[in-house]
């Protein structure tokens, strides 16, 4: 391919691009990162992308950006290509968290390390997991609603199965809901996962849990603010949007404006700006060879993943001003626009 920078173990570790020009004796040369992404086709993974690219330039590092839209052997092959290209280092967002695990294999043969971004890869040697404490979405999302509704009929709608962040999210609602089920005071009467994350899917889910219970469902949590707005679409068509508390996550600007019209009760911020500079930083140290400090750790089936997770943040009508508009995540004439 003419790229000289040996793609082996015994490769010197990429140094950070200063000012090579500028009476300096050592040639530097710019990290590569691969940022490869499941898809760019949810509000939020652009997000990802414009901050993960900004966050790592910012470190005097390239940005090599591929997306998959939901394909597992594209994703794959993506990262070969990138690591055939020389990329120094590889962040991914996985699409399938068992499928993935092959290009971590494929990156280690060749010396690169790999971040698992926002969501985790299985049964694989992951190097590093930079994402958010997803079994505390789910938990704030169940406090959210069982102070409203102590009592009833819930449904849940879970993300992607193939997506390892929706069994934690799930983990966190039930370490909430049980010992209220336990009590006999709330009844799960639907819980079902949603197909790639998808509104259409989770249209399809609440429709058929609110025809299986005669329309008498008193609560629901919803994995994301995407399927939540297909449980919304669900509620409307029988009359119930805004009669039934709903729970979302993203702060997606659909969200946060179905939070001030009253269809959606909360959704849980999670400051992508913050995730993606946190794992831009990992990336560039990693890539240089350089240890880093990660406090927790995720067992994926393999091995105890060595994790940074950052907080996320409960939101509801009483404090959207102060969280995601007055960090600038949406601006307020966006978010109060149809009220
Ligand atoms: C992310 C969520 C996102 C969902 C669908 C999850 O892994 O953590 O923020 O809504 O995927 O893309």
């Amino acid at each position: 391919s003419g790229f000289e920078q040996p793609s082996s173990s015994n490769a010197a570790p990429a140094t950070q691009s200063g000012d090579p020009g500028e009476g300096g004796t050592t040639a530097v040369r710019k990290i590569k990162v691969g940022f490869s992404m499941d898809t760019l086709l949810e509000e939020r993974w652009q997000k990802d992308r414009d901050l993960f690219r900004a966050a790592a330039e910012a470190l005097g590092a390239e940005v090599i950006v591929k997306a998959a839209n939901g394909d597992d052997a594209k994703q794959i092959s993506q990262a070969e290509t990138m690591i055939s290209e020389g990329v120094d280092i590889l962040v991914v967002v996985p699409h399938n968290a068992e499928a993935t695990a092959a290009i971590i294999n494929k990156a280690h043969s060749s010396g690169i390390k790999v971040i698992a971004y926002d969501r985790l890869i299985k049964n694989a040697d992951v190097d590093l997991y930079v994402s958010f404490d997803n079994e505390k979405v789910g938990e704030l999302q169940a406090k959210a609603i069982t102070a409203l509704v102590p009592k009833g009929k819930y449904v849940y709608n879970g993300g992607a199965e193939t997506d390892n962040n929706a069994h934690l999210f799930k983990k966190g609602v039930f370490n909430v809901l049980q010992p209220l089920i336990d009590r006999g005071d709330i009844t799960v009467v639907y819980d079902q996962w949603t197909k790639d994350w998808t509104p259409a899917n989770a249209l399809g889910n609440m429709r058929d849990a609110l025809h299986a219970n005669g329309d008498r469902i008193d609560a629901v949590i919803s994995a994301n603010d995407a399927t939540a707005g297909g449980v919304i679409q669900a509620l409307g068509e029988r009359g119930l949007a805004g009669r039934i508390p709903v729970a979302g996550q993203d702060a997606d600007l659909a969200g946060a404006q179905r939070i001030v019209e009253g269809t959606q009760t909360m959704t849980v911020y999670k400051p992508i700006k913050a995730l993606a500079e946190k794992a831009a930083e990992l990336a560039v140290k990693l890539a240089q060879g350089e240890s880093v400090d990660a406090d927790r750790k995720l067992n994926n089936g393999k091995i105890e993943v060595p994790s940074v997770l950052l907080e996320p943040i409960a939101v509801n009508k009483s404090n959207i001003d102060e969280t995601i508009i007055a960090d600038g995540f949406h601006s307020r004439a966006d978010v109060y626009k149809n009220v």
